[in-house]
């Protein structure tokens, strides 16, 4: 889908190319990566119950998710845990319960790009459950599902099925 780009923005011709991988140049020599990105994705758990949210914009509306979202610019993994959870929550965040579990590469497409993140997932502990204020615009509903249920094909990205089929089996 990246070489919708066809027009050149330093030059302005209709040179310019996309290398199916990672990066757009010109004929004129401008060079424009788009690099893998990282995101964060947090198993927020209590006892044998994790915390997911439907999605309410694409891509995959309607699909479960993790709590997260991409790493801004000078942020740590953790950071971007921290203000994701706080953004789409309201939760904050004790970084002394949040535990690194291994990472991911995911495509996430969007408006006619597609962005290759790698996903960073992270489990948080919570003592009691919670249920989060419905007006989050991002999210359509939230759930609490036994780990054992969880189907693995509900959710919206591949790096998240791919790693919650290995977390809950
Ligand atoms: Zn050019």
């Amino acid at each position: 889908m990246n070489n919708e780009l066809k027009y050149c923005p330093a030059c302005g011709g209709d040179t310019l190319s996309w290398d199916l991988e990672k990066k757009w140049s010109c004929n004129c020599g401008f060079v424009l990566f788009n690099n893998v990105a990282a995101a964060v994705a947090v198993i927020i758990r209590h006892g044998d119950e994790i915390f997911l949210t439907r999605r309410n914009q694409n891509p995959q509306k309607g699909k479960l998710d993790l709590a997260g979202g991409f790493t801004d610019p000078g942020e740590t993994g953790e950071e971007t845990c921290r203000r994701e959870l706080y953004e789409e929550l309201k939760l904050e965040v004790d970084l002394s319960r949040l535990k690194y579990m291994g990472s991911l590469p995911n495509i996430y497409h969007y408006k006619g790009i597609d962005y290759q993140t790698l996903d960073l997932f992270y489990e948080y502990t919570v003592d009691a459950r919670f249920e989060p204020d419905p007006e989050i615009s991002e999210i359509s509903e939230t759930v609490w599902i036994p780990k054992s249920r969880i189907q693995p094909d509900d959710l919206a990205f591949d790096s998240q099925k791919k790693f919650l089929k290995e977390y809950c089996s």
